[in-house]
Formats: structure tokens, sequence, C-alpha cells
């Protein structure tokens, strides 16, 4: 084979039919924002009909053409995607994404720099460094820390604890890992409403999940300080390594903000690591009026906080922040102590494969970078503080019906459920009922593609759940809510009543 000056490879794209594709794809794209609003939120199709829309082929033996694989990809997507950019969109914690992330995007991957090493990526990382400084500014957290753009919320907690599993161990636990015979047992504390990621934590990184030492809430689902303090004291005195305390700033189920600054004081007294999960709720520090656990962030040795849900990035962002830069080098770098480059009298590079367990990386920060830049400080306050305000105003409106019952609402949060007017909640035979009566509701609810919300489990009680990390929300779609929910409800309730026989009195 011989490969001439004029080689022509079956990927290359030239660039007037570059410009042409690009130009057609923007107005595709343009075309579906403008018309958002007016899509089902949930196409609510099944994994069959999904896969029936693609066709099952085999691996193409020849080539297509990017322009017939580009508008086909794209009418897929749009006609048949869950949409988290629809102003009706209040599920799980998934925001709605800024447009300018999707250009950012397109830039990013167009350059697309490796942003493991400065040489690699030089103005990629110095863009990093400088969001990296703007997000720790933004909650308050030390300007001069370390830290990193990862995935998501679960890997920048990764990170963390792996970096609290090394600052907190005297012995060599990179060389010589977790399972010595004559090794204290590792221990760490988190509540009992702490998302799923420490589970996945204390697996991985080979604690296994034993060592988690789950520590109940109070009535507003927030860690319980004093059994806090006496676990890790009776741990101790069992000759056991406490290292590691988890606070979560806004829960992933209601948004409890557990009591951080009292948290802080104990891990103090006992030389423990206090990490802060604050992938939803850490941005909310950012407000004037936040609640006052969010404004001591600073308290924490690292914090973990979710650039793809309250700045509205597209997947995937997610972001580490260590108080102290070095600790978190020392925990991932495998360059040889004397290639340490602090103190040297001219800056040194940044190099993030020695941050986390990335070796290349993708340019994450510049869709992120680009949003805080459109935004501003300002923009952020406002959007964040509309989104909360939009909670609220659900809260109110489902206290006020006669068929809903409102029952929590911090941050941009808000919990309730269907409660048919003729029943007594309080009837203990009723509450499995509403339990399954809501559940069902739920799944209704999804399939009608009108409004998409999701759930919260509070005590064994099942309630509907709606998360506004939505900058397209506005009240029309809050209000319109109580009526698409109690309209499934009443349905529902008569074809579930006759089969399910609460026991339960009817209040005439
Ligand atoms: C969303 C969330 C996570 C997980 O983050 P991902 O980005 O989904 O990986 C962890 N903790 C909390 C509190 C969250 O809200």
């Amino acid at each position: 084979m011989t490969i001439n000056s004029e080689r022509l490879s079956p990927l290359e794209i030239s660039p007037e039919e570059f410009r042409k594709l690009g130009h057609n794809l923007i107005d595709e794209i343009s075309n579906f924002l403008e018309t958002i609003r007016a899509r089902k939120v949930n196409p609510g199709e099944s994994p069959e009909s999904v896969r029936g829309h693609l066709g099952f082929r085999p691996l193409p033996q020849l080539g297509e053409s990017p322009s017939a694989i580009l508008d086909h990809a794209t009418k897929l997507l749009v006609e048949h995607s869950l949409l988290n950019g629809h102003p009706s969109f209040l599920g799980y914690i998934t925001s709605s994404a800024a447009p300018i992330g999707a250009l950012g995007d397109l830039l990013s991957s167009s350059v697309n720099p490796n942003v493991g090493n400065f040489q690699l990526g030089p103005l990629a990382t110095e863009i990093e460094v400088q969001t990296i400084r703007w997000i720790a500014e933004m909650i308050g957290y030390p300007a001069d820390c370390g830290g990193l753009l990862v995935s998501g919320g679960n890997m920048a907690n990764f990170v963390c604890f792996v970096t609290a599993r090394h600052a907190k161990t005297t012995w060599n636990i990179r060389k010589e890992g977790v399972g010595g015979k004559n090794l204290p047992q590792m221990r760490v504390y988190t509540s009992t409403e702490t998302h799923t990621w420490i589970q996945k934590a204390a697996d991985l990184f080979g604690l296994g999940t034993d060592a988690i030492s789950w520590i109940p809430t109070d009535s507003r689902m927030r860690m319980d300080v004093s059994i806090l303090q006496s676990k890790i004291e009776e741990d101790k005195a069992r000759g056991m390594l406490p290292f590691l305390v988890v606070g979560t700033a806004g829960s992933v189920g209601t948004g409890a903000i557990d009591p951080l600054e009292e948290i802080a004081e104990v891990c103090r007294r006992h030389d423990t690591w206090f990490h802060i999960d604050g992938a939803y709720g850490g941005f909310a520090a950012v407000l004037p009026d936040a609640p006052r656990d969010l404004k001591v962030l600073d308290l924490a040795d690292s914090i973990a906080v979710d650039p793809h849900k309250w700045l509205y990035a597209p997947l995937e962002a997610g972001c580490v922040l260590v108080r102290k830069k070095n600790i978190l080098i020392d925990t991932f770098s495998y360059h040889p102590p004397y290639y340490k480059f602090e103190g040297l009298s001219h800056d040194p590079p940044t190099n993030f494969y020695e941050m986390g367990p990335q070796n290349s990386r993708g340019f994450r920060a510049l869709k992120v970078w680009m949003a805080l830049r459109q935004a501003g400080r300002e923009g952020y306050i406002r959007m964040i503080a509309e989104d909360c305000a939009l909670a609220e105003e659900l809260f109110e409106i489902a206290g006020r019906h006669p068929d809903l019952q409102a029952c929590t609402q911090e941050l941009s949060i808000a919990t309730f459920r269907y409660v048919p007017r003729d029943l007594d909640k309080n009837d203990p035979n009723v509450v499995s009922y509403l339990n399954e009566l809501n559940t069902e509701l739920l799944t209704r609810i999804q399939n009608g593609g009108k409004v998409f919300l999701s759930n919260a489990l509070l005590n064994g009680m099942f309630v509907l759940r709606a998360c506004v990390v939505n900058f397209r929300t506005t009240r029309k779609e809050i209000q319109d809510i109580p009526e698409i929910v109690v309209k499934d409800g009443n349905e529902l309730d008569k074809e579930m009543r006759g089969k399910f026989q609460p026991a339960g009195r009817c209040i005439p």
C-alpha cells in the first residue's frame, strides 16, 4: 500500500463540507430548542420500542455519508429522548443544560486538548485552573485549594474519599493498602440520607461497606451530631481508626443540609477528615441568604460539587475541591518526591493527571467556564434563587389543595403526595394504600409526558418529588402540576380502591 500526500481517509471531512454539515446541524439544534416546550417531556417508550426505532443491524461493512448519519441521529435523539431541558422536567437532580455548553463542547472536541498534563493542553489546563478557582470563590471555599473536574458527583466524592483515606492513615496506604493484619479498622461516618456513592466508595476502595457507620437523622433529615460524637468515641475506644466524616449539603432525597458547623467541630476534636457532599446543594452557598450551614463550607477538608447540576453544565461535569492542594497531589501522583513542583520560585505547570484517577482527560472545563462567564455570579444567584422560590410555591399550592399533602421543602426540592380527600391519611390502615397509590401515580405521571417528577421515601412514606434545577421552568409549569397530579390520581384511585380494599374508614 502506498500512502501519498493526498491520502484520503474515510473519516476526513473537507472544510467546505464540515461548514455545510455544521450549519445544518446548528439549525436543527436551534429548531429543537425553539420547540422544546411544545414537546412531551418523556416519550415513555419501552426498551423494545426504542430498539425498534434504531433497527437491528450488524456493524456496517462500508461507511455512510456524514450528512445521512447526522440527519438520522438528530431525528432519533430529538424524537425519542427524555427531555431534561424541558421546562416541566423536575425529576431526580438533572438540570437543563445551558446552550452555551453545547457550543463549548463542540469547540472543545474540535480542538481536542488532552487536559491530563500541561504540555498536551496548555490553554485548556489554565482554563480548568481558573474554573476551579471560580467555583471555589462562588461557594466560599479557599481559592488556593486543589481541585479538578471529573465526570460527576460520584466520581468527585470518590476522589475526596481516597484523599481522606491517604491523609488520615499513619502507614503508607498507597503501598501497603488497607488489608494488613496489624492495621486498625478504618471507619467512615455518614447520615442515613447520604447518596449511594458512599457504599460504592467503601466497596471500591477496599474498606467494605461494613466500614460505614450510619448516623441517624432528626425530624428534618439532618445528621444527629450527638450520636456521631458518641459513635466516634466508641470506635476509638475499640482501637478503630475514624478517618472520615461525610456531611451532606443538600441531600438527594429532600435537600436536607446537615449541621455542617457542628460536624466540623467534632472532626476537629477527633482529627478526622471532614468531607462535604455538596453535589446538589453546594452552589446554593452563593445565595446571600443561604442557610447558615452553607456559609461554612470552608470548614471542610474537601468538597464535591456538581456543575452538571446547579451550574446547568451539560453532562458530564463534577468538581473536586480539596483545601490542601499538596494532599490531593500526594494521593494521586506517581512522581518521586524529588520531583515536587511546590516551592519553586516560578510558577510550576499544573498536571491534572497528578490530582485524580484519570490519565488522558477531556476538556470538561470549557463548557463550565463559558456558562460561568455568561451568567456571572449575579446570574447564578438569580437562577438558583428562582429555582428555590418555585419549589416553595409548589409546596404552598400543594398544602392548600384538598387532595394533596405537602410534605417537605428544602432548597429547590418540594415533596408532596396525593391523598384522596375522603381518606384519613393518619389512619394506619390507609398508610400502605397511599404508598401503593402514589407509586402507581408516579409511573402514570411520568408516562403521561406533561411533567416529569420523581419520588422520595420519608421514613417509609412514598412521596412525589419535584426538584427544580431548571432555568426554563416558570410559575406556569409549577401551577399546572396539582391539576395533572390530582386528575391522574383520581382516575387511579377509582381503579385501585376496589382492588386494595383499604380497611380505613372514609371521611364522609
Ligand atoms: C447527584 C448527587 C450525587 C451523584 O452525582 P452524579 O453526578 O450523579 O454522579 C451524589 N450526591 C448527591 C448529594 C447528589 O445530589
